[in-house]
């Protein structure tokens, strides 16, 4: 295969930059719990050099878009013509934004990127825009933050600057990936941990292709719902900070203080909190089939109790687990569309794939894009 980098012009500053996906914890990162994703090989590369002025000019070879901005024009979200920034260029000037912010020098820049992430699938293009951003800015700049710092930056890229409400773990997950392991991350604590992923088995991402509008929404109303569980469970436990305090037993306990759908939110956080640590075990012991089925349990906890899953995201999965070779699937992301998550055993990745892409255009007649993925280091310089 050729060097996707020769797309790009050879300047001194080369980026490399993974989407991950998210094997198990689900809509957790919001409520301070730990969440299992992975860096996968699918990448933002970005070839970039500085400039001696403050403009920054950035063209994005996937959507055939070039944009300007000028440093000091940020404030004022305007590109350099004047008109307001939107859509893509949020992302780097909202970078820009958030590391000036933070008191790091930020250089006029020229940058040039491509991606092989299919843009709004779940799979976090837009942190793997910010990381590769970031990096590119630090090496301009000469100085260097830790990766934490720098994911936590990019965060607050996306939640202030480009207006999406998102938790910590796709920018910490593109930040931190490891090849071959899967990322335990503690969403409070900040602490982290590789764990290697069971060596006989692959990771595999099937694409509906859905893009619902209602995701935005649907994500927000289930924050503002984990929220209203905490305030009223704190009638009864006045200590908890978040849901992450709540162990299944309290939530048994007093669950009654809650209307019937605020309870059923409340019990897939609290539950998918408790599968990760399970989730965590059966790594330790290369079970393949136990951490399988703690995701089917996950699906089935996001359809049922939190109510994110789509028909199509349900029959992908219900294929999946009827093929031979599949310990489990699941959907990942935010939902309301874009993908699902399968652990394969290696030998069968290849099978498995075929076969679920047959049978899911025999039972919803349309396509979907399949990838096998490989847990992947994180944003890095290239030749670092
Ligand atoms: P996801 O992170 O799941 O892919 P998001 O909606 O969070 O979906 O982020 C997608 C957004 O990130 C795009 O709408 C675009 O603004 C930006 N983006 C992602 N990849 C690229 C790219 N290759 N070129 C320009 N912008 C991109
Ligand atoms: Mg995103």
């Amino acid at each position: 295969m050729s060097d996707p980098f020769e797309q790009l012009p050879d300047w001194e500053i080369r980026v490399i930059s993974p989407g991950r996906v998210n094997l198990l914890g689900e809509h957790v990162d919001y409520n301070q719990g730990t969440v299992l994703p992975i860096a996968i090989d699918r990448f933002v590369r970005l070839a970039a050099r500085p400039r001696a002025d403050d403009l920054v000019t950035i063209e994005s070879l996937d959507l055939k878009s070039r944009l300007q901005f000028r440093l000091e024009d940020l404030d004022r979200r305007v590109d350099a013509q004047g008109k307001p920034l939107t859509g893509w260029a949020l992302y780097p000037a909202g970078v820009a934004w958030a590391l000036r912010a933070g008191g790091l020098e930020v250089r006029g820049l020229e940058a040039v990127l491509t991606s092989d992430l299919p843009i709004g699938a779940g799979l976090s293009s837009s942190a793997a825009l910010e990381l590769a951003f970031a990096l590119a800015w630090q090496a301009a700049g000469g100085w260097q933050l830790e990766r934490m710092a720098l994911a936590q930056l990019c965060q607050r890229a996306e939640n202030a600057y480009a207006g999406v409400a998102c938790g910590l773990m796709d920018q910490f997950a593109c930040a931190h990936g490891v090849a071959r392991h899967a990322l335990y991350f503690d969403t409070r604590s900040l602490q982290w941990q590789p764990l290697p992923m069971p060596p006989d088995s692959a990771v595999v991402i099937a694409d509906s292709g859905l893009r619902r509008q209602l995701a935005a929404s649907g994500y927000n109303q289930r924050r503002v719902e984990c929220e209203q569980a905490v305030s009223l469970l704190r009638t009864r436990l006045p200590d908890i900070r978040s849901l992450r305090d709540v162990s299944p037993a309290q939530l048994d306990e007093h669950g009654d203080c809650l209307p019937p759908e605020i309870r059923k939110r409340a019990r897939h956080v609290v539950e998918e909190i408790a599968r990760v640590q399970q989730a965590c075990f059966c790594l330790a012991q290369d079970d393949a089939a136990g951490f399988g089925r703690l995701m089917v349990a996950g699906h089935a906890s996001l359809r049922d109790l939190f109510e994110v899953s789509l028909p199509e995201l349900d029959g992908l999965v219900d294929a999946a687990l009827s093929i031979e070779g599949c310990c489990g699937a699941r959907l990942t992301g935010a939902g309301f569309g874009g993908c699902t998550v399968n652990l394969v055993a290696r030998d069968a990745a290849g099978d498995f794939m075929a076969e679920l892409g047959r049978r899911y255009r025999q039972d919803c007649g349309s396509q979907v894009v399949i990838y096998c993925c490989q847990p992947s280091r994180g944003a890095h310089l290239l030749g670092t």
